[in-house]
């Protein structure tokens, strides 16, 4: 079959949920039996969203092969259960660099390079190789920002010859708000009307319209979108909020979004959707049988995408446990050895997240201390596990100005310091210990029971790392090292073996936690939760 591709954009507001609904898309046809792909397109100049704070575009998930990509790849992997890479995310910046270093090299000798063709040509490069990367029967392309800003021109141009040149090989559709005016008591279609305009001015007519709405669009209401905005009355979609994002894929399959996308493409044969793995999981999420409290102590705590990948992997571990966990997100500014109590006490567990640099590192100690000497179960990220080997070196090991190099640079005691390799590097894009790494686990483990093999591979995003001058010191003391890294000799795993459940991992196993296959160690996590709920009964 010839490779369909479906392009979704977006109109009226950003933060609809376009991710949402193309990975939902994704999802439906992947049910369905077809082979899918998707992709980010974003139109900011920033090769990539590595170096943004998390507060400017929420948290950066990091795929297999190491890129550092949008939180929106997070939901594909999460709903699609693939695993997505460098060509799954495409920025302007990526865009601009390839043409100028073609431009350098005389690609284009004699011609002025120019937005249309060169850079809409690019565009349709990224689009096209990802379908003939795995030879897909979908591609599916989210198109970043919302129609009408400047930066999205040339996507949309690409989209428009992509249309002109493949027809019905092609599919657009536009995301937009259908708000309620309480005043009115009205739903109000006009944003929508405005926004097709805008796209049509750009030469693109979409062909499905999925509307964001509170409330169920009438039957009068979907006949002025479809007359006004020129598509047919069934490929109006609503898209009503829902409880979970996870509800969305069979809520837009009941609105026949999947059924609209083969008929604009021309398949007629198809089976249904296999949905019931998935509906088994969302009967899970949303019929709880116990209940338990994590704290997530963090320094990004204002804003819930800072850790997108973090809440989904407790939901996923949650309800494979049958177990509705609140999590308490704790700034770990907050956090001093007077209050931590206050703070903690009635936490099942705690999670200590990953981060970069000095603030609120005090704080994360201190969340450690208690659950170590509580004995509540811990599972530290990253920077959470780099600051457990600080926590356990001032108060165990009795080293009481070790530090990591990070935070106290040229300190006396660096338990957690710089990799090797790291030392040479002074570019900040992309320059990280990126991706996936092996990892062997020492038999009779904690971890090594959780995850049943011998070795695993899991993501990292990291400069620093445990400094093996300790060692032996720590493990004299009761540490044990229950992952390492075998070809580079770096620590990955730390565990308290007399401790109910104290696991820190210098590597980020909430970019692998999907809805099929819910984390191993977030499973454990918060079944260690409930047994430690269960106890203090
Ligand atoms: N800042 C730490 C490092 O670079 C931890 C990074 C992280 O938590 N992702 O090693």
């Amino acid at each position: 079959m010839n490779t369909r591709y479906v392009f979704v954009t977006g109109g009226v507001a950003s933060s609809l949920g376009k991710g949402i609904v193309a990975a939902s898309l994704g999802n439906l046809l992947k049910a369905r039996g077809f082979k899918v792909t998707i992709q980010k397109l974003d139109p900011y100049i920033n090769i990539d969203p590595g170096t943004l704070n998390p507060y400017e575009h929420g948290e950066c998930y990091v795929t297999g092969d190491g890129a550092e990509t949008d939180l929106d790849l997070g939901h594909y992997e999460r709903f699609l259960d693939i695993h997505t890479s460098h060509a799954n995310n495409v920025t302007t910046g990526k865009i601009y660099q390839a043409v100028i270093n073609k431009e350098r090299r005389g690609d284009f000798l004699g011609k002025t390079v120019q937005v249309v063709p060169h850079i809409t040509d690019e565009i349709q490069h990224w689009i096209k190789q990802l379908a003939q990367s795995g030879s897909y029967d979908f591609v599916i392309t989210e198109i970043g920002g919302t129609v009408g800003d400047i930066e999205s021109l040339p996507y949309i141009e690409a989209v428009r010859q992509m249309k002109w040149e493949l027809g019905d090989q092609c599919v657009s559709i536009h995301l937009t708000l259908v708000p309620y005016l309480r005043a009115a008591g009205e739903l109000k279609t006009k944003p929508t009307q405005h926004s097709v305009k805008n796209l049509l001015e750009q030469g693109l007519q979409p062909d499905i319209i999925v509307c964001r709405t509170e409330y169920e669009l009438s039957e009068n209401i979907r006949k002025k979108i479809a007359l006004f905005c020129n598509v047919s009355y069934n490929s109006v979609i609503q898209c009503v909020d829902a409880k979970s994002i996870y509800e969305v894929p069979l809520n837009l399959h009941e609105e026949g979004l999947d059924v609209q996308v083969l008929k604009a493409t021309g398949i007629t044969e198809c089976k249904e959707p296999d949905l019931t793995q998935w509906k088994d999981f969302l009967y899970k999420l949303e019929h709880p049988k116990h209940n338990v409290d994590i704290a997530l102590v963090g320094k990004y705590t204002a804003l819930k995408d800072a850790y997108k990948s973090i809440y989904e992997s407790i939901s996923h571990g949650g309800a494979s446990n049958d177990c509705a966990v609140k999590v308490h997100s704790i700034s770990s500014e907050d956090l001093n050895e007077n209050n931590v109590a206050d703070y903690l006490s009635k936490m099942n567990a705690i999670l200590v997240a990953p981060g970069f640099g000095s603030r609120g590192i005090d704080g994360k100690i201190q969340a450690i201390r208690y659950a170590r000497e509580n004995n509540i179960p811990f599972l530290g990220i990253c920077l959470g596990m780099q600051c457990a080997v600080i926590e356990i070196a001032r108060d165990v090991l009795n080293l009481k100005d070790a530090n990591s190099s990070e935070v106290e640079p040229g300190c006396a005691n660096p338990v957690i310091d710089l990799m090797e390799d790291q030392k040479k590097i002074s570019g900040m894009g992309g320059t990280m210990r990126l991706g996936n790494y092996k990892c062997s686990l020492v038999k009779g483990s904690r971890v090594y029971d959780i995850y049943g093999a011998d070795e695993i591979q899991e993501r990292h995003r990291h400069r620093y790392e445990f400094n093996n001058k300790y060692l032996s010191l720590y493990e004299a003391n009761g540490v044990k090292f229950t992952g390492v890294n075998k070809n580079e000799n770096l620590m990955e795993i730390i565990e308290l073996p007399s401790h109910p459940w104290f696991v820190g991992v210098q590597f980020h196993p909430e970019y692998r936690s999907t809805v099929l296959h819910p984390h191993p160690l977030f499973v454990n996590f918060i079944a260690a939760a409930m047994k430690n709920k269960e106890s203090k009964k």
